[in-house]
């Protein structure tokens, strides 16, 4: 079995949370210990990547993105195929929107983990959170738990998921943005489902991202300074 040394790779998506994460990484691990991974699955929203880019660097953590095109070839939900507008109501077939990208997050982590196993990296960080959410499966803590378990069986490794967020609402999360200094990097964060920047406001991701900075009583820098 492989020991896990104290290093951390954050899933960087980007967006808000991520970025709360990778602050969160560093305060923990240390600046020199932490490293970003970023996954170009064929998003619409290409403006993503590039945030997450500018995230890492303006951190000072060094920064990898890997592609993976089979869910923009699996089609089907809002956020990989533009012929499906943003619906943040459940479905009647399924119960969950249809920016539910299935498989999204076990793959992301799968492929985290192995990049982390190959590079020595016992810890990954990943932004998801259970709460505030649209009730995708792949964002509980069970399901997390249990991909740790078959991540460490299938790699013969001791990997660490964190999920920071996993408990915290999103006014929680602005709230430890703010305490772990992060809020300044928030102006370089995506978060719009329409892609656009400044954002739109009005879609399902803007909402829930105004109403935490609204409830956490702080200003969004991305607002301020678009
Ligand atoms: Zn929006």
């Amino acid at each position: 079995m492989n020991a896990a040394p104290e290093k951390a790779l954050v899933l960087l998506s980007g967006g808000q949370d991520s970025t709360t994460c990778l602050y969160w990484a560093l305060d923990r691990f240390g600046q020199g210990a932490v490293s970003s991974i970023a996954f170009d699955y064929g998003q619409r929203h290409r403006v993503e990547l590039e945030c997450a880019r500018r995230v890492a660097a303006d951190a000072g953590v060094a920064h990898v993105c890997l592609p993976i095109d089979t869910f923009a070839a699996l089609g089907g939900n809002a956020l990989t195929d533009a012929t499906v507008e943003v619906d943040d109501r459940a479905s009647a077939d399924s119960g969950l929107p249809n920016t539910f990208v299935p498989g999204r997050n076990l793959i992301f982590l799968t492929y985290a983990a192995a990049y982390a196993y190959q590079h020595d990296i016992g810890h990954l960080v990943t932004g998801i959170a259970q709460t505030d959410y649209s009730g995708y499966p792949d964002c509980r803590q069970a399901t997390i738990a249990s991909l740790q378990e078959t991540l460490r069986l299938g790699m013969e490794s001791d990997v660490h998921i964190h999920a920071p967020l996993m408990q915290r609402s999103k006014k929680e999360t602005v709230e430890l943005a703010r305490d772990l200094n992060a809020l300044d990097a928030m102006r370089l964060t995506h978060t719009c489902y329409n892609g656009r920047r400044p954002p739109c406001g009005e879609c399902p991701a803007c909402r829930l991202r105004a109403k935490g900075f609204a409830e956490a009583g702080i200003p969004d820098p991305l607002l301020a300074d678009p």
